[in-house]
């Protein structure tokens, strides 16, 4: 393990402060990171958001954590609003479309994990379900009914919030306090069977129009969004684990009526490191999906939208997340990613050099402030864009050693080799395909647009399917199916 692991620190959300990083049980890192709620197509917000905890696990692994990432799917409980009020997200999406829910769930689960994968983001451990772990979920809410948290109205079981604050701090991890939320919510709508607005469902009666819904002690129903979190952060990471991460959203209501849960169930702080990543905004305002104000990743990849001036690479796109640090807002354009495709090229083309620079017998400068500063860059809270300003630094040197206004010796221009690819291959999660031609581009992107149709069209998505063919005629490429598969060529 490196000495590097003992100085990472890692800002806390609970404690507003930068810390220095210790797990419960040395040498191993549980994480948590709340996954994608499966009823449409994952937009490039929530990307960012993935690509920033991707940056996380890696880096821990780079310092020779044993990392366990779990990151869960919501296909469940999750309503329209998030005041446990209308439809289930995923019930509504397979009402509109007369499929069935799971196919809903399969289809944007797939849509997810072929997203993921072209941004080179790192599979988790774990990917468990909420459907999966309805029986630990309702185990949960006994649980929590036995500790008098909890009360049960007509086949739903509430947490009461108030209750809870009297020996416990609700609004520890939002900074919120419940007087003001008293004070600023409407009274409770007529339908509402909960004592006080700021309670939360930990299981609902499921009215007979809903589908998706389990036996329980309290009747036919189904979990309240925040119960899944606990059930599975629990049964794999345990009563306390190290990290626990999702979107800036997620802080209020969902994270801290998970601490709230796990506080009444166990009387332990579920999490010491929690970590909050930044939203990506459209013209300044978040990318949203409820709001259909967001770009698909698809629609980056071929350039399919009003927004953008061309196409950008799965490389580019990744290197623009992390040119920012997860913790500020980015905003996207396509000024703001032609800038980035000219920095990655440059910071490619740099490396590239390494591999046949002249040799020297003795070092002109100190090789380890270069790979030092990588390090200390990332052990402040995973400043990832000052990171890759540090690589530029070396790219400067590369370049001078290639005129000679500086020199390196054998080993330390191995020992550079070694650790800029570490960091840029392992750390940033880029690929390296600077070398690569345009065409070579294009062929990825198409490859990635071609194998989302496919899935589109075995899942009965023809909308889908036909207009990622159509938006690519659009744009003069013609998609053809053969017997050998779909190729590509510009149209006539
Ligand atoms: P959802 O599927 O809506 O639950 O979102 C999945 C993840 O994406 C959550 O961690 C959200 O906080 C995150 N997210 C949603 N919108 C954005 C955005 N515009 N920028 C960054 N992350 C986002
Ligand atoms: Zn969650």
């Amino acid at each position: 393990m490196s000495d590097a692991t003992s100085s990472l620190h890692i800002y806390n959300s609970l404690s507003g402060k930068k810390e220095q990083f210790t797990p419960i049980e040395d040498k191993h890192v549980g994480m948590y990171v709340c996954g994608p709620t499966v009823y449409s197509n994952v937009h490039l917000g929530n990307c960012r958001t993935f690509i920033s905890f991707d940056l996380v696990y890696r880096y821990l692994k780079h310092l020779g954590y044993s990392v366990r990432y779990v990151r869960n799917i919501t296909d469940a409980g999750h309503l329209e609003h998030d005041a446990d009020e209308g439809e289930d997200r995923i019930s509504k999406k397979a009402r509109l479309e007369r499929i069935e829910p799971m196919e809903v769930v399969q289809r944007y689960t797939v849509d997810f994990h072929q997203t993921l994968a072209a941004f080179n983001t790192l599979p988790p451990n774990i990917e468990p379900t909420a459907t999966g772990h309805i029986i630990e979920q309702i185990e949960i809410v006994k649980g929590i009914l036995a500790s008098g948290l909890a009360y049960e109205v007509s086949g739903s079981v509430y947490f009461d919030v108030q209750k809870y604050n009297e020996s416990n701090n609700y609004g520890i991890l939002s900074g919120r306090k419940l007087e003001d939320m008293i004070h600023n919510t409407r009274s409770l709508s007529r339908q509402s069977d909960k004592r006080s607005p700021q309670d939360f469902a930990l299981w609902k009666k499921a009215e007979p129009q809903h589908i998706m819904r389990w036996p329980s002690p309290w009747g036919d129903g189904f979990p309240g969004w925040h119960l899944e979190c606990t059930a599975m952060s629990t049964k794999y990471l345990g009563e306390q684990f190290d990290i626990h991460g999702g979107g800036m959203d997620l802080k209020f209501p969902h994270h801290e009526c998970e601490i709230a849960q796990a506080q009444a169930l166990n009387q332990k702080r579920p999490v010491n490191t929690w970590m909050h990543a930044n939203m990506l905004t459209l013209n300044g305002k978040k990318m949203a999906k409820s709001t259909g104000k967001n770009i698909l990743p698809n629609e980056l990849f071929s350039g399919a939208n009003p927004v953008l001036s061309k196409a950008f690479s799965p490389d580019v796109a990744r290197f623009f997340m992390l040119h920012a640090h997860y913790r500020s807002i980015l905003d996207l354009s396509s000024d703001a990613l032609e800038a980035a495709e000219k920095g990655y090229k440059r910071l490619i083309q740099g490396i590239e050099l390494l591999a046949d620079l002249p040799i020297s017998d003795k070092s002109s400068t100190d090789i380890n402030t270069h790979i030092s500063s990588y390090f200390d860059a990332m052990n402040d809270d995973f400043n990832s864009p000052v990171l890759i300003a540090q690589l530029f630094e070396t790219v400067k040197l590369i370049h001078r050693v290639k005129q000679g206004e500086d020199t390196l010796s054998k080993s330390d221009l191995e020992k550079l080799h070694k650790a800029v690819h570490h960091f840029v291959l392992d750390v940033l999660g880029l690929t390296l395909t600077s070398n690569q031609s345009e065409d070579t581009y294009l062929d990825k992107a198409l490859s990635v647009l071609i194998e989302m149709r496919e899935q589109a069209r075995a899942n009965k998505d023809f909308a889908t399917a036909d207009r990622i063919r159509d938006e690519l005629l659009a744009k003069g490429i013609q998609l053809k199916d053969g017997k050998d598969g779909t190729t590509y060529g510009l149209s006539s």
